[in-house]
């Protein structure tokens, strides 16, 4: 009787481990744009006046990292931590003894649709060249590269001139899968602070999370149905008030959905990332996109569901300039 009873737990032991590690089959990688700061909602004197609070925003997304496991990768703007003067570096040292990694976002966030291969390729060097000592320091390298808004060359030459640049530069492009536009709700959220226009707040929070379900569901879509099964997501968020607020909902959304978090380099390790990427675009489209377009799927993107029209305008004009 009592070898039964051992015996019936040890099936349920064993039942309940299998269905969780079931449960987390699906993984996302998480990484956050626009380190140490995003500067897009403040004029620049408002930017540096924000120093402080940047620095509690990243303590405060960096707990919640850590409390949910998540190794995250940061990408800077060498720029914006100049600007930011000593707490600039200061939040950088953090992400980096925390554990977390740190890529290259350029030096000055440009449009590259409107730059010359060797100005391109300019910012690159000088946006790795904060972030090379200090990950040096730690004995750590600097792995990945990505480019602003997604644009990786509106011409045939730049694309290949910039692909063969990164390569020879150590670099490998960051790709990203899931994009929640949360730099437009971060944008709105952000005035809304500023007017102390609360019961705005609270509607734009529970707008954003609802989109963000929505995002995660509808990529995790379109990639199953370019690739037959879910590759590793990518998500990108921004480096932001908002996701200071937020981030600990944000990661419980892909827990409730059975996401595992792993590194960029263990996602893009997966076989869909070695999908050649030879769209030539002004735009950022995410890789699902491009991967349909690759293997010749088709896909309707007109099925994507924008941001609510309200946070949208309520972030007006700057809305209108991607991050
Ligand atoms: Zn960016």
């Amino acid at each position: 009787m009592r070898t039964l009873r051992i015996l019936a737990v040890i099936i349920a032991i064993a039942v309940v481990s299998s269905s969780a590690a079931f449960g987390q089959s699906r993984t996302v990688a998480i990484t956050v744009d626009d380190a140490p700061y995003a500067a897009g909602p403040y004029p620049h004197d408002e930017y540096v006046a924000h120093a402080g609070r940047a620095k509690s925003d990243n303590a405060r997304l960096l707990r919640a990292f850590k409390a949910h496991q998540a190794p995250v990768t940061a990408f800077v703007v060498q720029g914006n931590v100049e600007l930011l003067g000593p707490a600039g570096t200061a939040i950088l040292k953090n992400w980096i003894k925390q554990g977390f990694d740190l890529g290259n976002h350029t030096y000055s966030h440009p449009d590259i649709n409107n730059l010359s291969i060797e100005q391109i390729e300019d910012e690159i060097l000088r946006g790795g060249s904060g972030i090379g000592p200090l990950m040096q320091e730690a004995g750590r390298t600097t792995r990945f590269f990505r480019f602003p808004m997604d644009h990786t060359g509106d011409t045939q030459a730049k694309h290949d001139a910039l692909v063969a640049f990164l390569a020879q530069h150590g670099y490998q492009s960051a790709l990203c899968t899931i994009d929640s536009s949360d730099y437009i709700f971060n944008a709105a959220y952000v005035k809304m602070l500023a007017k102390k226009d609360a019961p705005n707040e609270e509607k734009l929070r529970d707008d954003y999370l609802a989109y963000t379900r929505v995002e995660i569901d509808y990529y995790a879509g379109l990639n199953k149905q370019v690739f037959g099964y879910e590759p590793p997501e990518v998500m990108v968020l921004h480096d932001n008030r908002l996701n200071a607020d937020m981030v600990e909902q944000v990661l419980a959304i892909f827990e409730q959905k059975n996401y595992k978090f792993v590194s960029l380099e263990t996602a893009q390790s997966d076989p869909a990332y070695q999908t050649p990427d030879t769209d030539v675009t002004r735009f950022g489209p995410t890789w699902g996109y491009r991967w349909a377009l690759e293997r010749g799927v088709k896909v309707k993107g007109s099925l994507e569901t924008e941001p609510p029209k309200w946070v949208s305008d309520y972030a007006m004009p700057y809305s209108e300039s991607p991050e």
